[in-house]
């Protein structure tokens, strides 16, 4: 999709900090990371969000969660845990039109806040 900085990761076009490039999906170093250790993983197909997804996307987005558990355990957070989020829309404070999940970890993690 044009204009979509995640698209332009996923082709190559923009350098990113890659720690997984998959058939379907890639992860990447989040550029301002939120934890000490916070990769951000994308289906390489353009999806806006999870309320894009279709039963069609069952099997692609089942891929993003496990190749998510891989990365994690390459990315050394297994043991001591790590959290996997999603922000859809408006109110979840979503900047990037592009379906993500954001894999926190490394540190203990502050409460889920709602505010
Ligand atoms: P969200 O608020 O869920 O849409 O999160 C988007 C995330 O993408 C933010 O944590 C940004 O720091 C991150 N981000 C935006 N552009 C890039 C980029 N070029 N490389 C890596 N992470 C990025
Ligand atoms: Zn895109």
């Amino acid at each position: 999709m044009d204009d979509c900085i995640f698209c332009a990761i996923a082709s190559g076009e923009t350098k990113a900090d890659i720690v997984f490039d998959g058939r379907d999906t890639v992860f990447f170093r989040d550029i301002h990371p939120k934890a000490k250790v916070h990769i951000v993983g994308i289906p390489k197909q353009h999806l806006t969000s999870l309320d894009a997804m279709t039963a069609a996307d069952q099997a692609l987005v089942g891929k993003l969660l496990h190749d998510a558990a891989h990365v994690a355990e390459e990315a050394g957070v297994t043991a001591t845990g790590y959290r996997v989020i999603t922000n859809v829309g408006g109110d979840a404070g979503q900047e990037v039109q592009h379906l993500h999940f954001h894999i926190l970890g490394g540190e203990r993690l502050g409460p889920l806040n709602v505010r």
